[in-house]
């Protein structure tokens, strides 16, 4: 496969790339370009074979791709060891293991 025989310096600058568009979609007033950062560094990460970590991961709605501001369109709770998180654009939530 084309993906695995990248170079590890194109692969840390892929890393570091996917960092930045998170940071631009915080700072994002608008959802929609907020979002397509978010498309952007998923994209970099498919092309590059490079996994999100797992904390920005939990910055976009894995299903619409929008960038979740916890209090504006997306919600947060915790119960039972578990963190759900809903997100407002497209109605569906997510869970994940607190913690880990
Ligand atoms: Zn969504």
């Amino acid at each position: 496969m084309r993906s695995r025989s990248k170079p590890e310096y194109q692969l840390k600058i892929a890393r570091e790339r996917i960092q930045i568009l998170f940071d631009e979609a915080e700072h994002a007033e608008d959802p929609k370009l907020a979002k397509r950062y978010i498309e952007l560094a998923r994209k970099i990460g498919m092309r590059y074979n490079v996994r999100i970590p797992r904390d920005l991961k939990r910055k976009y709605c894995r299903h619409c791709g929008a960038f979740l501001r916890y209090g504006a369109n997306a919600r947060h709770s915790v119960r039972k060891g578990v963190v759900t998180i809903k997100c407002f654009s497209c109605q569906s939530e997510m869970h994940y293991p607190y913690g880990k």
